[in-house]
């Protein structure tokens, strides 16, 4: 039998061997096709935290000045797009800055908060603590208290989902237990332990710390398990950003209209998070915003799962992994460190992600230190994948190719580039020492 001629195409040979690319989605399949979620359903999650902002004051009393909110500034780079030599003539350079999270120290401060309240509610509701329209702040009594200890939460991570899951629901009260891959870095365990949170390590990768977690709670009957390949909750909870953004995008005078494109890089491990959040921006936002996902060269599942689902690659029926492709799944982004992609984030952005693309390790090192000298701010490795978003968009053939074809090629002055960077906060100065050194050693090419 002959193989299909798609499946040597170059972009194919290109991941097969773990060189960077830019991989947009083929154009035509335009339409946003109707999603398991609508925007009402970004709204409920966002008016979920709103209920739950009282709380948050009380539990952590770093959310004072926001009144609860757990939020992140929407901040100009212009230092870093001079470091990145992006020419003025191709947009303005911008941070969405996650890294700066409160409470987890990452965007997953964002889903993970959000189903762990979700659950918290559903069960203070269901046993009487709280009827509707109350202040929320009573569950920090000892009678929720009591309540929430007999109900254990449960999560597998590679290390940042974990963090903040068990930061919320050790906060609430609730027994919770964490299921590590062997990425996840000692000192996430130790911040978990420090929070009397048990800290069960496996030996495998993301899947197989997922997969145990869900079987160890399953055997519990008051036993609920975060499900970081499946979850409706942790997506939502990551939707909920467009919200704000788009008021921050108002409040900086942002237009985004057809002269004014914006363009969104969000680093990828399972897709939960820049799924939910790209689903998010397009449902407010827009057909002017376009969404590319970030991933490591070799930990691309979200690259392959879609090649697979637009033909390019074979593996149709099951979900195919990176290491169906011959990649290791070996990173130094711990965050992006996931073999296989979430089919419910697949699901949803099939129609509507515009492209994906690849990062080398080296060069993840390279743009975290510049970002450090040229604006002052300290993200982990993981979050720095997107910054190699803008120059693969206008200065590559494929990046060029899609813009031609989307008729954005002369609206680029008015562009604005936004990265998002996902992780940060926490990371002990020393190991922010040690990436930082590797990052100025050896400069790569973005
Ligand atoms: C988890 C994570 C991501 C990606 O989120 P997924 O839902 O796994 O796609 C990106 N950056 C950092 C720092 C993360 O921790």
């Amino acid at each position: 039998m002959i193989a299909p001629p798609a499946i040597d195409s170059e972009p194919v040979r290109s991941l097969r061997q773990g060189r960077p690319l830019l991989w947009t989605r083929p154009a035509g399949a335009d339409t946003n096709e109707a999603s398991p979620f609508t925007l009402e359903d970004v709204r409920q999650a966002r008016a979920r935290f709103d209920r739950f902002a009282p709380l948050l004051t009380v539990l952590f009393p770093e959310l004072h000045e926001t009144a609860g909110a757990i939020e992140s500034a929407l901040l100009p780079v212009d230092g870093m797009r001079a470091a990145l030599r992006l020419p003025e003539s191709q947009g303005r350079l911008w941070i969405k800055a996650d890294h700066d999270l409160p409470v987890a120290g990452s965007i997953k401060a964002r889903g993970g908060v959000h189903e762990v309240l979700e659950f918290a509610e559903a069960l203070a509701l269901r046993e009487g603590l709280i009827q509707a329209g109350d202040n929320y702040r009573v569950l920090a009594g000892p009678q929720a208290r009591a309540s929430f200890s007999r109900h254990q939460v449960a999560v597998g991570s590679t290390g940042n989902l974990g963090l903040a899951i068990g930061v919320i629901a050790s906060a609430l009260g609730f027994r919770t237990s964490v299921h590590m891959s062997a990425d996840a870095k000692e000192w996430k365990k130790a911040r978990l332990r420090a929070r009397g949170v048990t800290v069960v390590e496996h030996a495998g990768d993301y899947e197989k710390a997922v997969a145990a977690g869900r079987a160890r709670v399953q055997a519990d009957p008051n036993g609920y398990f975060v499900d970081d390949e499946r979850s409706s909750s942790l997506f939502l909870g990551y939707a909920a950003a467009a919200l704000h953004l788009r008021d921050q995008l108002r409040d900086a005078a942002i237009a985004v209209d057809a002269a004014h494109p914006l363009f969104v890089y969000l680093p990828c491990g399972v897709g939960g998070a820049p799924g939910g959040i790209a689903f998010g921006l397009k449902e407010v936002l827009g057909p002017h915003v376009h969404c590319f996902f970030a991933e490591p060269t070799q930990s691309p599942c979200f690259l392959v799962r879609m090649m697979a689902g637009s033909g390019q690659l074979p593996g149709a029926g099951a979900t195919p992994s990176v290491y169906d492709v011959g990649l290791s799944n070996r990173t130094e982004a711990d965050g992006l460190a996931v073999p296989r992609a979430s089919e419910l984030a697949a699901g949803v952005m099939a129609t509507r992600l515009d492209g994906v693309y690849t990062v080398a390790d080296d060069v993840l090192f390279t743009d975290l230190a510049r970002l450090h000298d040229s604006e002052g701010l300290r993200i982990e490795p993981s979050a720095a994948a997107g910054f190699s978003g803008p120059a693969r968009l206008c200065a590559t053939p494929a990046g060029q190719a899609y813009l031609a074809s989307r008729g954005l090629a002369q609206a680029m002055r008015g562009a604005t580039h936004l990265v998002w960077t996902t992780g940060g906060r926490f990371v002990p100065p020393e190991e922010f020492d040690r990436f930082l050194s590797r990052g100025r050693s050896s400069p790569a090419d973005t």
